[in-house]
């Protein structure tokens, strides 16, 4: 599974560079580079013209040393278990830098939901849901809204599940609408800490955020309220991709007016307040700052020395392979990695699953405030390890979070 090149391999690579540093003892580190469940399922789903379809389903639960498993699942045609397990691991990480009382967990089905009807998906997510249901539970394992999943998947999941254990239950799921249990701030989350990220980074490199270019590849969920909040604090978004091409305009993109056409199009392409962009093209952009919001594996030791971001804030998962990673550090580029810039998604997901289990609900100045604590203080523990330790700040998160995975995995002690 570790192969070269596979996404979990480089999960490894970067994991293996901090514990090196912390000379992490051999029998922690092989714990650390395990994952504790991996669990395939198949999900038979009536189709629409009659026939019965059968999807591969995979729920990784990395590490539960912390609390319950927390991730997204992810509806996506290349899904693959190797990929679900790195993301699984880096939610481990993730949560350990934002200091949650969450262990790391991903799930994934291997499907191409655009050409899926509304019907379909419910059925599949439902299936999904049911085939895995011995180890969810708000104690055991809290999945998410992740690529190509959104509020109304997270209500399927929570509506089978509360039928299955025969009550309401709220809290096994977070990224639900706010109507049934759903935390004000959650959907705008992973995009507000992309933000703080970008702007506490800008302050300690010495620039304005007022003023600055930003390049974005992805408009979704997490790179259109990046853009959209970072648009608000000043900053120019000049370039903006998706998987279909782009748009580019050197005064500024109008964001609201980007959204609205992307509510019609379900893609940037075609945009007309700017030129075309294709979509390669968005990390060679002469900015100052870059967002990779899409999918892993995107910046390449083949294209990172296009990058001319001072920089890089990472919205995906995993977008950096470490060549590149290594090639943008050497040239002096900032790169706050995904385990820090992408944790305000999961950190509102940790304020939503509070609030299911207390049945008490925060407004949403309370949750953004919250999450603004939690995003600097995540920040500034990773870029004192950084200072501390003298590396970047990729490294510096993993040695903050095998810390705290570590330290607690040594006071258990070993089970039998
Ligand atoms: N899918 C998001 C992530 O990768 C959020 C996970 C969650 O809220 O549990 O961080």
């Amino acid at each position: 599974m570790a192969g070269h090149g596979s996404v979990f391999g480089a999960m490894l690579q970067e994991f293996e560079g901090a514990a090196r540093i912390l000379n992490l003892d051999q029998g922690i580190w092989k714990m650390l580079t395990h994952p504790r469940r991996q669990i395939v399922v198949s999900c038979p789903v009536q189709m629409d013209n009659g026939e019965i379809e059968v999807f591969t389903g995979y729920r990784v639960q990395y590490n539960i040393t912390l609390g319950p498993a927390k991730g997204g699942i992810r509806y996506h045609p290349g899904v693959t278990l190797d990929e679900v397990s790195a993301l699984a691991a880096w939610m481990t990480w993730k949560c350990a830098v934002a200091q949650l009382p969450f262990g790391g967990g991903k799930g994934g089905v291997i499907c191409d939901p655009t050409k899926m009807s509304r019907r379909e998906l419910e059925a599949l997510t439902r299936r999904y849901t049911a085939e895995i249901i011995d180890a969810i539970g708000p104690d055991k394992d809290v999945p998410a809204p992740d690529v190509n999943t959104n509020e109304q998947i997270m209500a399927w999941f929570s509506d089978t599940y509360s039928m299955h254990v025969g009550h309401t239950s709220t809290a096994v799921v977070t990224g639900k609408p706010v109507e049934m249990g759903g935390s004000l701030g959650r959907r705008e989350a992973t995009g507000r800490g992309v933000m703080i990220s970008a702007r506490e980074s800008a302050r300690y490199l010495g620039f304005a955020l007022k003023g600055a270019t930003v390049a974005v590849q992805g408009f979704g969920n997490v790179g259109a309220i990046a853009a959209q909040l970072l648009a608000e604090e000043g900053a120019l978004i000049v370039g903006v991709t998706d998987w279909q091409g782009g748009v580019y305009n050197a005064a500024g993109l109008d964001i609201p007016a980007l959204q609205a056409h992307v509510a019609r199009h379900k893609t940037v392409a075609g945009f007309t307040g700017g030129e075309a962009l294709a979509a390669a093209d968005i990390f060679g952009l002469p900015v100052d700052i870059l967002i990779p919001a899409a999918l892993e594996n995107q910046i390449t030791d083949t294209n990172a020395g296009q990058v001319k971001a001072r920089l890089v804030i990472e919205g995906a998962n995993g977008p950096t392979t470490p060549a590149a990673h290594q090639a943008l550090h050497a040239r002096g580029v900032f790169v706050v990695p995904d385990i820090l810039a992408n944790a305000g998604g999961v950190s509102v997901s940790y304020f939503e699953w509070v609030q299911d289990r207390h049945g008490y609900f925060w407004s949403e100045r309370e949750v953004n405030e919250r999450l603004e604590t939690k995003m600097v203080q995540a920040f500034d523990a990773v870029l004192k390890t950084a200072q501390h330790y003298n590396v970047d700040m990729r490294t510096a998160a993993y040695i903050v979070a095998i810390n705290r995975v570590a330290t607690v995995t040594r006071m258990r002690g070993m089970y039998a």
